[in-house]
C-alpha cells in the first residue's frame, strides 16, 4: 500500500491556496517526500500529514522553487528531536548545490547524509533499515534548463505463496512466513529459497513525479505503466507550447500525451502558472487526450493497493 498526498501545485511562487512544489509517498510507516519549495510544511500540516518521520527527501533540481522549504524544513526537524539520519538525493554535484541551504538550516540534532541515486535506481532497504524489501527509488531522465531528474518509487510484489511447494520440500510451518517476507531457510542441510515456494511475481505499485520537464522520451520512458504520474503541467493552453518547450515545462495536453505514452494509469497535473486562475477550465483538452487526468490541488491524496 502506498499513500501519496500532494502538498504544493504552484510554480515560481506561491499564492494563498497554492504552496510551492511538494509530494509526500508514504509506504509502511516509512517516507520520501519529493521536492520542497517553499510553504511545505503548512501545507502538510493543512492536509494533515507528518513531515517529521521523513527518511528520504529526493530532489528533482535545484530551483528556488522546489528546494526553498528545505531549511525550515530541517530545522523544524531538529526542533522536534529528530535523531534519525536524513538522506537526501538530487542530480548532479548535490554536495555543491545544496552547500548554501544547509548552511541556513545551521547545526541540528540529526546527521544529514547527501547521496547520488544511481541510474538504475536503490534498494531503499540498502540505504534504510525498515524499509520493505520490494520499495526502490529510481531517477529517470527530464529535460529542464538546469541537470534535473524525475523519480519513480516502485514496490514489488512477491507470487503467492504455494503452501504444497513447502510441504514438499518439507519446510516447517514455524519458517514459512521467512519465505514469505523474501528470506531463504535452512531444512537440514539444504538452504530453500523463496522462489522455491513462491508463484510467480504478481504485478506491483509505481508512482512518477516529474519536478519541471519538458516533453521527452525520458520521461515517457521513466513513467512507463505508473499506477500515477505526477507531472508538471506548468501552462493550460496549447497556445503556450513554445513557450513551455523554450522554458523547459510542458502545457496540460503534452503532459497528457506523455502519460498516454508511457500507458500510466492516472495522470495528475501540478506546478500550475500563477497567471493560471483555474486549471480545471484547461482540463477537458488534456482529457481528450488522457481521459483519466485530475487537476492536483494542494492536499490531495489517493492511497494506491496491490490489486487482489
Ligand atoms: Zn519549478
Ligand atoms: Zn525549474
Amino acid at each position: 500500500m502506498i499513500d501519496v498526498t500532494v502538498l504544493g501545485t504552484a510554480a515560481l511562487m506561491p499564492i494563498p491556496e497554492r504552496a510551492l512544489s511538494s509530494a509526500l509517498l508514504r509506504c509502511s510507516g516509512r517516507s520520501i517526500l519529493f521536492d520542497c519549495g517553499e510553504g511545505t510544511q503548512t501545507a502538510a500540516r493543512r492536509a494533515g500529514v507528518s513531515l517529521m518521520k521523513t527518511d528520504v527527501i529526493a530532489i528533482t533540481h535545484y530551483h528556488g522553487d522546489h528546494i526553498f522549504g528545505i531549511p525550515g524544513l530541517l530545522q523544524t526537524m531538529s526542533v522536534m528531536g529528530r535523531t534519525d539520519r536524513l538522506y537526501i538525493t538530487g542530480p548532479g554535484n548535490i554536495a555543491r548545490e545544496l552547500a548554501p541551504i544547509l548552511r541556513l538550516a545551521g547545526p541540528l540534532a540529526y546527521e544529514i547524509s547527501l547521496f547520488t541515486l544511481p541510474d538504475s535506481g536503490m534498494r531503499l532497504s540498502e540505504l534504510i533499515p525498515g524499509w520493505r524489501e520490494g520499495a526502490r527509488l529510481t531517477p529517470f531522465k527530464t529535460d529542464h534548463r538546469v541537470a534535473s531528474r524525475g523519480y519513480s518509487f516502485t514496490l514489488s510484489r512477491a507470487g503467492k505463496f504455494l503452501p504444497e511447494r513447502a510441504l514438499e520440500l518439507h519446510v516447517p510451518q514455524n519458517q514459512w512466513k521467512l519465505l514469505q517476507g523474501g528470506e531463504a531457510v535452512t531444512v537440514g542441510d539444504r538452504t530453500v529459497e523463496p522462489a522455491e515456494v513462491l508463484g510467480p511475481p504478481r504485478k506491483g505499485l509505481k508512482v512518477s513525479f516529474t519536478g519541471d520537464t519538458a516533453y521527452c522520451a525520458g520521461l515517457v520512458e521513466g513513467a512507463r505503466d505508473a499506477d500515477l504520474l505526477i507531472s508538471d503541467a506548468t501552462y493550460g493552453d496549447d497556445a503556450q507550447a513554445q513557450a513551455a518547450a523554450d522554458y523547459g515545462h510542458m502545457t496540460f495536453s503534452l503532459a497528457a500525451r506523455a502519460a498516454r505514452e508511457a500507458n500510466v494509469r492516472e495522470l495528475w497535473l501540478t506546478h500550475f502558472s500563477q497567471m493560471m486562475e483555474d486549471p480545471e477550465v484547461y482540463l477537458p483538452a488534456a482529457r481528450g487526450i488522457f481521459p483519466n487526468t485530475l487537476c492536483a490541488h494542494d492536499g490531495m491524496g489517493v492511497t494506491l493497493r496491490f490489486e487482489e
